[in-house]
């Protein structure tokens, strides 16, 4: 089928204005709407409609410019096909034209895109970072089959609406103190539809959709975190009449493990080190998600050291053969229970390394007041000893300095 030239279409020359192509587009729907009844032409008023939509866009008009339809078909818009309802966003313009009545503009799209479904998925920790394959029940709206959607009873059909005259919406007068308000709202009696159902099909109770059951293959990549979302396209309730699936977003919970803590791509690992090993050196055998790994403990590791174990930990989201790294905390185990043969030999190690295990000055204070082997006691004997040891040595002391002074 060979288009015509939208200026053509338009009745506007190549180099016409916005302005020019906006009054011509006027004039000529309001000739060719199908709701005008002498001259109403649906086809020639999409197809002014699609050359209004082009020509009023300065991207699509230059693009339709250089390269004529062509121009729009292989690009981001993709105008072919394009539905007399797409036009939806003209409609403001159209109620200009004919008076923002209930016959006025495009009626409501009767098409509706379905519902978007959530689906909360538990994962395992390994689960999550390795990836895995579920399988998910989803429970979506469908179309009944008994009435193929339209609620209506087998051997019955939708009829018109008599209240909006299956236009889907009516005039409503308010009258305020301010005056009268005429506003169009969506009919009431048939929710827009335009039709209504007189015996409602018994499958579906007239709502023309049941709630259905559908198992999907999921792939859950690896490197997925808790509180990510998967977005599995189509999957949601069906559009009504016909109109396109929504989506399922798929929220991820992921469990803890009871040996990895992870952040982000890197793992922690909690490792106790005997404190014998931490103070010689040696090797461990540590658990990663790839199984466990041997790693080299350094002669005088300190407790709360770390290793770096690189490659061991979560592969990124988007490039899996990139992978975190594992942190192990090295944690010094102090012994508790010691034998009697264990205790020897640490007091042998202490009395090697010359710790002394008691502190020699200043000695422990005691708090027995009556104890006069304590430190602060024996401190008081030897002032009182070095002042006289008595009250009376000390006057006579004086008396007699006294008395040289006097000689
Ligand atoms: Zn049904
Ligand atoms: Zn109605």
């Amino acid at each position: 089928m060979t288009k015509r030239d939208y200026y053509e279409v338009l009745g506007v020359e190549r180099n016409a204005s916005s302005e020019q192509i906006k009054r011509a587009f006027r004039s000529k729907a309001r000739h060719l709407h199908p709701d005008n009844k002498e001259s109403g032409d649906e086809s020639a008023f999409k197809e002014l409609a699609a050359a209004y939509e082009v020509l009023s866009d300065e991207q699509k008009r230059s693009l339709y410019d250089r390269y004529g339809h062509d121009g729009l078909t292989g690009g981001a818009g993709g105008f072919e096909g394009m539905d007399f309802g797409a036009f939806s966003d003209l409609s403001e313009i159209f109620s200009q034209f004919f008076g923002g009545g209930p016959r006025s503009g495009f009626r409501r799209s009767p098409v509706e895109r379905g519902a978007d479904l959530k689906y909360d998925l538990q994962l395992e920790f390994l689960e999550a970072v390795f990836g895995c394959e579920k399988k998910i029940s989803v429970r979506h709206l469908e179309d009944c089959t008994v009435c193929s959607g339209n609620g209506a009873a087998p051997g019955t059909g939708p009829v018109t609406c008599s209240t909006c005259a299956g236009m889907g919406q009516i005039r409503q007068t308010t009258s305020t103190f301010l005056g009268q308000f005429t506003q169009v709202i969506t009919c009431p009696n048939c929710g827009g539809e335009g039709t209504r159902v007189e015996k409602a099909c018994s499958n579906c109770k007239g709502r023309g959709q049941v709630r259905k059951s559908r198992d999907i293959e999921l792939k859950v990549p690896a490197g997925i975190d808790g509180g990510s979302r998967l977005r599995i396209p189509n999957a949601g309730d069906q559009g009504r009449r016909g109109g396109p699936p929504g989506d399922v977003y798929v929220v991820v919970h992921v469990s803890e493990h009871p040996g990895f803590v992870r952040e982000g791509t890197t793992i922690h690992v909690r490792q106790p080190v005997s404190f014998s090993m931490a103070a010689l050196g040696g090797e461990l055998s540590v658990p990663t998600v790839d199984g466990p790994r041997v790693v080299k403990v350094p002669a005088g590791t300190q407790s709360g050291t770390t290793v770096l174990m690189r490659g061991h930990g979560v592969p990124q989201l988007n490039n899996p053969t990139r992978r975190g790294d594992q942190i192990v905390h090295l944690i010094v185990e102090t012994p508790t229970r010691l034998s009697a043969e264990e205790r020897k030999l640490l007091e042998q190690l202490a009395e090697l390394r010359h710790e002394r295990l008691k502190s020699a000055e200043p000695e422990p204070v005691e708090e027995n007041a009556g104890d006069e082997s304590g430190g602060r006691a024996r401190e008081k004997t030897r002032d009182a000893t070095r002042d006289g040891g008595s009250i009376m040595g000390k006057i006579a002391d004086f008396f007699g300095a006294k008395d040289a002074g006097n000689e």
